[in-house]
């Protein structure tokens, strides 16, 4: 370490000695200690590295370290998680909460959270009901299946499946079907998990009816098709469509499981929906198990639906393990009031934001963009907004291979790389999630709601800040504290 770097170190303010400062002990006041004290150490500590990394060549003064502790009280300060614009275009962000709910979900949301409800009480008896048979009605009525129940997310409904109908026995899967999606969900692992065990046919690409027919013991259980959700395989391809699957379970007094990943309830292509299998037909077809989420296309909260056979799905509510995945109230709520939109599909397509989302036209987006641009000029005047269209994804391990012609508003700030811009509007006071594209930061107007727009301009103005002014609070990252 150089003479200089140890002349900075000894230059720095102590943390006892900030402690004592005007400006820190108003802090106290209003702050726990904790967290003051905190905010303090690690502002000389971020200091310090700064001036070992050779980042700092003049002394650190105390206002310096003060303000990055304050930086660090108003971060802290912040609930977390909180809201944030998705302009990504990607409507089932994992990373950004997936589906928004429907106003009538979030209504019974808040109207189960603020009291009490007959979740497990059956009132006409005033016996103890079962909590998932308040959508099981409505789940039977949409799919044609003979009952149904739900968990916590669709990776706990194909574990409960696997564990409960096929627990130390075979399952048989196509190769081209063994999946890995986000979050550490891979199929040899979850299959692994469950107790049953894994027997893989075919080959990549192609796999036959025969490879499974041949496939089967007296120790199978169950044929599994699993949706491959984020991949597709083309070119010389060749599967088992799950009606086949069914038809040879059956022969083989066998279970024909069908993981749908996305379920959606209707027919999605006839609906100007890129397709998706549908939950119905896979019933029809003659799966004997179905399960999909419920916060991917179903546009619902994040939960696992199962529905089938009334016996299969018995057994799996039986499971003590079932205990141990079950779906809190404002889940159940949230999920009932989103299913009940499916009843009248007109309803669905305008009141479940996942599918309104996906259906918006290139014209309304265009119009939409066009608005957007104009507020964006007015309100970080030199800077340069351009409408252009471009392709977005679906997200959520649902629609992969569809790109969805979008339209978005392009900024190429005339002061920061569009990398920097994006990292700032990320901690603006209004985050913004957006992508960058060419050097430019693209705001999709497919996820882009109405609300989100004031909030949207006035955090690119504060990014985008005129020369001469003070960088907003919270909006640039300090450049070397
Ligand atoms: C998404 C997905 C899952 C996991 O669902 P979560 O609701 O995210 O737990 C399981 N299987 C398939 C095929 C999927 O696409």
């Amino acid at each position: 370490m150089s003479p200089d770097t140890q002349q900075l170190l000894r230059s720095l303010p102590s943390v006892s000695a900030l402690l004592e400062h005007e400006e820190v002990k108003d802090w106290l006041h209003g702050l726990p200690r904790n967290t003051v004290v905190t905010a303090v150490q690690e502002a000389v500590a971020a200091a310090r590295k700064a001036i070992v990394e050779g980042a700092v060549r003049e002394p650190v003064d105390v206002h310096q370290v003060l303000a990055r502790a304050e930086e660090e009280l108003v971060r802290r300060s912040l609930p977390s998680p909180r809201r944030v614009i998705n302009a990504t275009g990607i409507v089932l962000h994992t990373g950004l909460g997936r589906a928004p709910l429907s106003d009538a979900a979030i209504e019974a949301i808040v109207e189960g959270a603020s009291g009490y409800c007959n979740l497990e009480l059956d009132l006409a008896t005033g016996e103890r009901g079962r909590r998932s048979d308040h959508v099981a009605q409505l789940l039977r009525t949409l799919s044609g299946a003979e009952a149904a129940t739900v968990v916590n997310n669709n990776a706990a409904a194909t574990l409960l499946i696997l564990h409960v109908l096929a627990g130390g026995r075979e399952v048989i899967v196509s190769r081209g079907q063994l999946i890995e999606i986000g979050g550490s969900f891979r199929l040899p692992d979850i299959m692994r998990a469950s107790g049953a065990i894994l027997r893989e046919v075919g080959t990549t690409n192609r796999t036959r009816l025969s490879d499974y027919e041949t496939a089967i013991t007296d120790n199978t259980a169950a044929l599994l098709r699993v949706h491959t959700s984020n991949y597709r395989v083309v070119g010389f391809t060749e599967d088992v469509a799950i009606g086949s699957l069914a038809e040879l379970a059956h022969r083989r007094a066998l279970i024909a499981i069908d993981d749908l990943g996305s379920g959606v309830l209707f027919d999605a292509k006839s609906m100007g929906l890129p397709d998706e299998p549908c939950v119905t037909s896979s019933i029809a077809a003659g799966a004997d198990i179905v399960c999909f989420s419920g916060d991917k296309l179903l546009g619902g909260p994040q939960c696992g639906v199962i529905v089938g056979k009334k016996g299969l799905i018995d057994r799996i509510n039986a499971h003590p393990l079932m205990r141990t995945y079950r779906v809190d109230k404002l889940t159940l709520l949230a999920l009932e009031a989103t299913l009940r939109h499916y009843q009248d599909l007109e309803d669905a397509m305008i009141s479940v934001p996942t599918l309104a989302m996906l259906r918006a036209s290139p014209d309304e987006l265009a119009d939409r963009a066009r608005a957007l641009q104009e507020q964006l000029t007015k309100a970080a005047p030199g800077e340069e907004f351009l409408v252009c269209s471009d392709v977005g994804f679906a997200g959520g391990g649902s629609m992969p291979a569809e790109e969805l012609p979008t339209v978005v508003v392009q900024w190429r700030p005339s002061r920061q790389s569009a990398q920097q811009a994006v990292s700032a509007l990320r901690e603006a006071d209004s985050p913004v999630v957006a992508r960058v594209r060419d050097d430019a930061v693209c705001f999709d107007l497919r996820t882009i709601r109405p609300v989100d727009l004031e909030p949207l301009v006035a955090s690119v103005a504060a990014v985008a800040w005129e020369e001469g002014e003070e960088p907003p609070r919270g909006g640039i990252p300090l450049p070397l504290l």
